[in-house]
Formats: structure tokens, sequence, C-alpha cells
């Protein structure tokens, strides 16, 4: 009798909308000793008192609704037959906000259906398989639940969205999306023996967009580190999919051995999942689909024993760390650290399909001069993007066997007997083998399948579109209104006429404001030291609109728009399309764009605009002076362009330091006219560190040339077509590698 009513129970949460597999009714066992209890809880007293009681069989339901600074802990022992569960009243109806986290400790626990978001975890991790350092997690599962806008607002703040400790535990169907600031979204640790050969299963996870982070510390999942990398962590990581997974070089970094990643689909993510440190690791039947988008890479190989079959790799643009098979030199008797040397690796039945680099012996240098032994290359189909073959070979080959491969361009004499050759078709679909060489079977894993059902997954679409058309007449204040009550995509449509701004704008959303059709350019003046204060997910297009300083105060460092990390750290996006910007000289420094330290930008796309008459700079991007390798854009791109009396530098941009974890940023200029720049000494543009350069079809006067600072790695700056009508040289190189 007790045992009926408690299914009746546990059915009625069902049908409340669970698909949780699975589920409660087809595993738990109820014994007269154990009834089966749900135990419906509202506040955080009666979730603990729950909780310390928690017999196995129990599941704790958190009401629905948002909880907020909920330090919860789930520290209580089930069984395999009646785990302990932790759930949602309605899965996706659960909010914890504000400060609030979840720890496991014990065992047979099952959490689901919550939802973290618009706050920011207090400690290192949101989601912890341990209590503490002594008291972890086994045989434990957390699925269905997302983690979304849950980053810390100090972007240099590090922390991780998921650590895994302890063995056997299990994370699946989850949605991470969107981690802003410092640390992996997710790690396993291995940090005590409790924590290695940990048999962690990871699984049909939605791992959303990660943005550039700017920095080395924004990789997607990390097991190890390179403390533990000798031992093993015997961790699946399987049919997850990684969306635009792009934080930097690394999407994964593996510092461990004896893991296996198999059927995970990587889309449209920069950067490579990396072979780090330990041995032993297996990637198979994955789906690398860069579709065209740029930096992306496949996999990155060091250390012994591993092996990568029958992987498909298609549509990838990214070179040297982040091509489509990097396959490492090492370092001679390498500290921990550092390169161990690629030994015993076998490279079989894979489809490289329009992936532009491939990569052997990278990274060849003075110490790093240990190339690839005992290493097997083959049965691979070897399609290149371009003309020419993708393989790159930086030192020597005789280390690697190169055996019954098809290649559709002739490769390297070095390697050339291994292969052979083949035409094939355009297609855009999946290439089937070519005489036993490339992948077969399935590969990949649909978007869809991934994650929960009941929360969307990121839009492919940009994020000025969307929102609604808002309509204004010239007046006082009325873009402020207008933004005080837009939500993100929202487009503001200005009539001819003068538009004043008395306050600051302080923008969270991205919008975009332009000119009515047919009409005269709308003129937008502002009284304060900003017009607009970007923190959050704010972004501006401006399209067709007239910007005058004349009715700014009269202070030093004015800035028509100027991101700070007060309000949230995320990347902005600023679009500039034909328009205008005069007047920006009452005082000293009067910049249009100016970037705060612990900002980033994503990318300024300049076009079609005129610039005239400034005290400062046009883009001011160079507030991360510490040297570490952390900078404020990653993407200048200006074109058809003219700007004239501009007492700054144009632009200044600043990387400084040594690390090799990021691929910006990247400065173009294209049809500029650049006239009386730099008040006669300062330089035109000062592009310190940036890792991609490319300025063609510019003309200069009355301007000191381009000062272009190289600090590390090996930028290869296009130049084309510049003049400088002065006679004096265009640009200017530093090295100082
Ligand atoms: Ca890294």
């Amino acid at each position: 009798m007790r045992r009926l009513m408690s299914a009746v129970a546990v059915g009625a949460l069902m049908i409340a909308g669970c698909d949780i597999a699975p589920t409660a009714e087809e595993t738990a066992v109820s014994t007269d000793d154990q009834p089966l209890r749900t135990i419906i809880v509202e506040t955080q007293d009666a979730y603990n008192e729950a909780a310390q009681n928690a017999k196995p069989g129990d599941t704790i339901s958190l009401a629905n609704g948002v909880w907020r600074d909920f330090d919860l802990v789930l520290d209580a022992i089930g069984t395999k037959e009646n785990p302990i569960r932790l759930v949602a009243e309605t899965p996706g109806k659960v909010i914890l906000s504000g400060q609030s986290s979840l720890r496991l400790a014990g065992e047979f626990l099952e959490v689901s259906g919550l939802v973290f978001r618009d706050g920011y975890t207090p400690r290192n991790e949101v989601i912890s398989f341990r209590r503490d350092s002594e008291n972890l997690a086994y045989n434990s599962r957390v699925t269905q639940t997302v983690i979304e806008n849950y980053s810390n607002p100090d972007r240099t703040q590090r922390d991780f969205w998921v650590v895994m400790y302890g063995k056997n535990n299990e994370f699946d169907r989850n949605h991470l999306s969107g981690k802003v600031n410092s640390g992996p979204t997710m790690v396993v640790r291995l940090d005590s023996e409790e924590s290695q050969n940990n048999n962690h299963k990871i699984h049909l996870n939605y791992f959303g967009p990660r943005p550039i982070f700017g920095s080395n510390g924004g990789e997607t999942f990390r097991i190890g580190t390179s403390k533990y990398s000798l031992t093993s962590s015997n961790t699946l990581v399987e049919n997850n999919f990684f969306d635009r997974c792009s934080g930097e070089v690394e999407i994964i970094s593996n510092k461990s051995g004896g893991n296996t990643y198999r059927g995970n689909t990587f889309y449209e993510s920069r950067g490579t999942l990396t072979l780090r440190h330990g041995n032993n690791t297996l990637v198979e039947n994955n789906l690398f689909d860069g579709n065209g988008a740029p930096f992306t890479g496949g996999v990155r190989v060091i250390n012994a024993q591993q092996t990568i079959r029958n992987n498909y790799f298609k549509g990838l643009t990214g070179e040297r760390f982040s091509g489509g098979l990097v396959v490492m030199n090492g370092v001679p008797n390498s500290p921990i650290n550092r390169y161990h040397q690629v030994d015993g690796v076998v490279i079989e039945n894979n489809t490289l399909d329009g992936v532009a680099a491939i990569e052997l012996a990278e990274g060849s240098d003075k110490e790093r001069s240990a190339f690839p032994i005992n290493t097997t290359f083959a049965n691979n189909l070897v399609i290149g993007s371009g003309a020419e073959t993708p393989f790159n070979l930086y030192d020597d080959m005789s280390g690697i066997s190169f055996k019954d491969n098809v290649a559709t361009q002739v490769p390297p004499e070095a390697i050339a007997a291994g292969f052979g050759t083949a035409s094939v078709d355009d297609t855009d679909g999946y290439r089937a083998p070519i005489n036993g060489a490339g992948a077969s079977g399935s590969f990949g894993i649909e978007k869809e399948a991934t994650g929960v059902s009941w929360y969307p997954k990121a839009s492919l679409a940009s994020p000025f579109t969307g929102g609604k058309e808002i309509a204004l007449e010239p007046g006082e204040n009325k873009i402020s209104e207008a933004i005080a009550n837009a939500e993100a995509g929202d487009i503001l449509i200005l009539a001819p006429g003068t538009y004043n701004e008395s306050k600051i704008v302080d923008l969270q959303i991205p919008v975009t404001i332009r000119a009515a059709d047919g009409g005269e350019k709308p003129l937008l003046t502002f009284e304060r030291r900003n017009l607009f204060l970007l923190s959050s997910n704010g972004g501006l297009r401006l399209d067709g609109i007239e910007v005058s300083g004349e009715r700014a105060p009269d202070n030093v460092g004015n800035s028509f728009i100027a991101s700070t990390a007060r309000g949230g750290g995320g990347n902005h996006v600023l679009e500039i399309a034909n328009s205008a910007f005069r007047d920006f000289t009452v005082n000293r420094s009067f910049s249009v764009v100016s970037a705060a330290k612990g900002t980033f930008f994503d990318k300024i796309d300049v076009s079609g605009s005129t610039f005239s008459g400034l005290s400062g700079s046009a883009f001011d991007l160079d507030a991360e002076t510490d040297n570490y390798g952390i900078y404020n854009i990653e993407m200048l791109n200006v074109s058809d362009t003219i700007f004239q009396n501009i007492k700054g530098p144009v632009a200044s941009v600043y990387r400084g330091g040594r690390d090799e974890s990021t691929f910006g940023p990247f400065v173009i200029f294209e049809n500029v006219d650049f006239t009386n720049i730099g008040g006669g000494d300062a330089p035109m543009l000062i592009l310190h560190g940036a890792q991609n350069l490319r300025l063609e079809n510019n003309t200069a006067k009355a301007s000191q040339p381009v000062e272009f600072t190289i600090t590390t790695g090996k930028p290869q700056p296009v130049l084309s077509n510049n003049e400088m009508v002065d006679g004096a040289p265009f640009m200017t190189v530093i090295d100082l590698r």
C-alpha cells in the first residue's frame, strides 16, 4: 500500500515534464523498510532538512521559481537500486541565480532539471562533484541541467562551471553556454588518488558558444593538469556537440592518459582538440566541421601512444597550432609541463576534406627538436582546400610511416610515396572512402540530439537581427528613452534632424541605430563624457548617422562609445557603416571608441565612413598593458573610410607578452585615406603585438608611418599597394622577439 502511494507521487512528478532517462519509476525499487518518497521543498531551510535526512530512494524536488544565493549541497548516500534524487519540480522552471552553486558528495546521487543563470558562483565552481577536498562524489550523475549567462562580471576572475572529482560519475544531456570569464568551462580533476582512473562518462551534452576570451584560459573542456598528466583518467567523452567553442587555441586540453573522445561534433570552433599532456588517448568517429570559419582546426597531437582514427575533418581553415591535423615536435627529455615527443602514434582512416593545413613536426625549433617517431599515418583521405597540398613539413619525417593514403594534391616529396592520388567531385556532403582510405560509418552527432529540449540552443544569426523596428523623431533624449525599453536585436530608425542626449546610455544588449531610408543623415550630439557605455552583451550597429562631439563636456578623455567592466563582462561587437564623426575636439584625447581594461570587443567593423577632427583616437584599444597576452580586441576591420585631422593615432591596439594561446588581434585596413594624422609625431596606427595584419590599397599624407611591433609568434603581415604621399615608408616594424 505504501508503495502504491509513493509510485503515484513519483508518477505525478514525471507528468510535470521530465524526459529524463532512466526514470525514477523504472529503476527505483521500494521495500517496506524504505518507501519511495518525494519531498517538495520551497525554502532553503526545508531543502537542507530534507537533504540531511535523505534516504535511498528519496526524491527531493525544488519548487518552481527563482532560488537566489543558494549554496546547494547534496551530501548523502544512495544505493545503486535507490539513488537519492534532487530534481526540479518542472525541469527548466527552477532557476538558481545570484550567488548560487551546487556541491555533491557521497554516492549514488542524481541531480536533474536545474537552470543556473543571472548570476555567478562565489566559489571556484558552479557545480562540483565534491563538497570539499575530503568529501567527493562517486557513482553520481548530473543530467538535464543548464548553465548560461553565469559568468563572473570580472573577466579576469577565474572559475569553472563544472568540476568532476571522484570516480564513476556521469555528466549527460546538460547545456553549458556562453562563459566569458577566465577558466575552462568544464574540467575533470585528478588531484588525488580518489579521482584518478575515474571512469567518468561525459556524454550528449551541448557545449554552446564560448566567445573569444582574448588570452589563455578560455578552454571549453580540460581533463587533468600537467602535474598529474602521466596518470590515467580513463574518461569517456562521447556524443557531445561543441558549438562555436572559440575561447582560445585549445577547444579541449587533454592533460591525462587513457581518455576516449568519440562521436563528438565540433562546429565552427576555433583551435583544436589538443592532446597536450598524457598518453594512450583515443580520438575516433568525431566530426570537426569548421564550416569555413576562421582559425578552425581539428586535432593537435603531442605525447605517446595516441590514436586518431576514423574522424571526419571538414572545412577547417586554421593553420599552425590550429591546423586541421597538427603533429608537434617535442622537447628532448621534456619537463612534464613542456612538450613530450610524439612516439607510437597511430593516425588512420581519417578523412580530411577541405582542410587548409596539416602541420607535421610543427613547433620545430631549438628547444622542440625531437621529431615524431614510431608513428603511422595510414589509410587517410586528404583533400586540401587550396590549389596546393595542405601538408607542411617542419622537420625530419623519417619517424612517420606513410602508407596507403589517398590525396587529391601531390604531397611534398618526403612523404609522397605513402600516397596514391585521386580526383574528387565538388560536393557539400560527406565523402566515402577511396581505395580504402578515409573515414566510414558514422561520425559526430546532431546538435538537437544533445542538451535539453526545453532550453533554446544558441542562434546562428547576427546579434543585430531578430528584433523589432522602432521609428524615432528628432528631439531630446529620444535615443536613451528608446534603448531603455529595447530588446536585443531591436532597430531604432531615425528620421532626419538632430538628436541630443543629456544622459549616458548603459547598453547591455545589441541594438541598431540607423537613418530612415532616403533622408539626410540624422545628427547625434551628446552632453556627457560618453554616450554609449557598453557592458554585458552590449553591441551597436550604426548606419547612416552623423555624430558630432560639439556638445560634449570640457573633460580630458571623452569617448562616444566606451566599454566598462562594471555592468558585467561580455564580448562586444560594433558595426559602423556610412557614418560620419566630427568635432571631437573639446579638451584632449577625445576618442570615438575606447576600451577599458578587462573588456573585450569581438569585432569592430567600419566601412564607408568619415572621421574628421579628433583630439584623441578613433579606436583606443590599448588598455591591457600587463604583458600577459591579454588584449582588448580580436578583429578591427576598416574599409573604404576617410580619417583626417586626428591628433592621436587612428587606432592603438596593444597585446603584450609571449603567450601562444590566442589568435588575435587581427587588424585590417583597406581602401582607407589618412590625412594629417598624429599631429606630426604620433604614428598613424600603433599596432603592438597584433598577430595578423593586412594593409591594402591605403593612401596617407602628412602622417607618420604605421608602427607595427612584433612581440611573439610568426605574424606575416600582408602589405600591398599602400602609398605614403610624402615619400616616407608606410610602416615601420619593431621586432621584440
Ligand atoms: Ca590554454
